[in-house]
């Protein structure tokens, strides 16, 4: 029998990983995946409770999936979309205009949330050159995550991902976000938006004229630990980019597709931005795709004879691949079909499961839900918040003791992330709650 785990380790660089203790550790060699479940290579069954990093919507090996897949294949894997275009790039196109907040009427493809936001902050630069104005610099909020590639690493504000970087990117102005102020005095969320927003008004009061865009998350910040806004705080921000001039970047790529209980969080506050990023659960999980959807305005400006060359230089190989669009308008028609109501019971019931359950334990700290987006804290104390000593990685040790009860997890720092596939039935849910629980008494019991 093949070891495929040594074969990983001498040949394998893998994301997001320190390389040396997954080389003296036990990978998981997943094989297949089925449902709400993935199958390693002994045939061991994992609940995938992160819906693998946060882009599985229907379950693995979903079969009307599969067949819109299948079906796209036989007629055409792939056709470059500069200089041609197809019937799947074009038909999603529609449906993401169809569904995307108002006034987004133009669908950029790329193939990863980094590069979708990339694009926006490519074409937010290029869109004032062309109108006279040099406008080099962005703001982003604290704590701020947007991607990997060097643009998007740039208006990045998680020190251990971004500081490395620091000397190879063009640094973006950071705000602080509501929910890290220090409140010794218990101010409402309220409060802290109006801090927050105040500290935005200063930033483009003073850098004003220099600023291409903000770019934020809406309702909840993923990466940054889920951290959650006030209601109101998007709709602020957008406010503030209106009346400032500046252009309005929404990051999508996690919380779009259904995953805070609307198609896109924008609804929830109304918001309608000047560029939309999305990516992840586009294809349901299935395919890289992302897309960057632009005003019709900004669109308008990069128009002109080929010698103005206001075109937008900025193209991938595979933009706009036909398989990953045709499981797309599969994936999207589902969540429309349906899924996207039985995700609000299913975060319903998680949010039960968490009240009563997951909260009162004495290591966690806060708990922050936003549709199936949901972050457990843990600390050491919770009476007052101390968290646990940085270096005991506690939450990457909960996650590895929650895979031994059958539950893949992947935390952020000490937040315990549950990102649970749309399609988890109750028993299952009922199995994330209970290893997540056993997991974290084994670790800090
Ligand atoms: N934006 C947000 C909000 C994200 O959560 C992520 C990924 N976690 C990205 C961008 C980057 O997406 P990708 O990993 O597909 O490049």
């Amino acid at each position: 029998m093949i070891d495929w785990a040594a074969r990983d380790k001498q040949v394998v660089w893998h994301p997001f990983t320190h390389m040396s203790e997954w080389i003296s550790g036990d990978p998981l060699v997943i094989d297949r995946g089925e449902g709400s479940f993935l199958y390693d290579v002994a045939g061991r069954r994992y609940l995938d409770g992160v819906s693998s990093l946060w882009c599985n919507v229907h379950g693995h090996a979903h079969p009307r999936l599969n067949a819109a897949l299948r079906e796209q294949l036989d007629r055409l894997a792939h056709s470059t979309f500069l200089g041609l275009t197809h019937k799947p790039g074009i038909e999603l196109a529609d449906m993401l205009v169809r569904l995307a907040p108002k006034g987004l009427t133009r669908v950029f493809y790329s193939d990863s949330g980094s590069t979708a936001v990339e694009i926006a902050l490519k074409q937010a630069f290029q869109y004032w050159q062309l109108r006279g104005e040099s406008r080099p610099r962005f703001v982003r909020l604290e704590h701020a995550y947007h991607g990997d590639t060097l643009g998007a690493v740039g208006v990045g504000g998680i020190e251990i991902f971004h500081r490395i970087f620091g000397p190879l990117i063009h640094e973006s102005i950071g705000v602080r976000t509501p929910a890290t102020y220090p409140n010794p005095d218990k101010l409402s969320g309220e409060d802290l938006s109006a801090r927050s927003l105040a500290a935005l008004a200063k930033t483009l009061d003073e850098h004003g004229s220099q600023i291409a865009a903000v770019v934020m998350e809406p309702l909840i910040q993923g990466a940054a630990g889920m951290i959650t806004h006030p209601a109101g705080f998007a709709t602020g921000v957008q406010k503030l980019c209106r009346e400032r001039g500046v252009l309005f970047i929404v990051d999508e790529v996690a919380t779009g597709f259904g995953r805070t209980g609307t198609m896109f969080a924008c609804e929830q506050e109304e918001l309608e931005p000047d560029f939309l990023c999305v990516a992840k659960g586009i294809t349901g999980g299935y395919l890289p795709l992302a897309a960057t959807l632009a005003r019709e305005s900004i669109f308008e400006a990069f128009l002109g004879a080929r010698s103005e060359m206001k075109a937008f230089f900025h193209g991938h190989t595979y933009t706009a691949n036909p398989l990953a669009c045709a499981v797309a308008i599969e994936s999207i028609s589902m969540l429309e079909e349906g899924v996207l109501e039985r995700g609000k019971d299913l975060g319903g019931y998680l949010g039960r499961l968490l009240r009563e359950f997951v909260e009162p334990m004495k290591w966690v700290g806060d708990v922050r839900r936003r549709g199936l987006m949901i972050g457990i804290e843990l600390v050491e104390d919770r009476t007052t918040g101390r968290p646990f000593p940085v270096e005991h990685f506690q939450g990457v040790k909960v996650c590895e003791a929650a895979r031994k009860h059958g539950v893949i997890l992947r935390p952020l720092g000490d937040v315990i992330v549950w990102m649970p596939p749309f399609n988890m039935n109750r028993d299952e849910a009922d199995l994330l709650a209970s290893a997540t629980m056993r997991a974290i008494e084994d670790v800090c019991g």
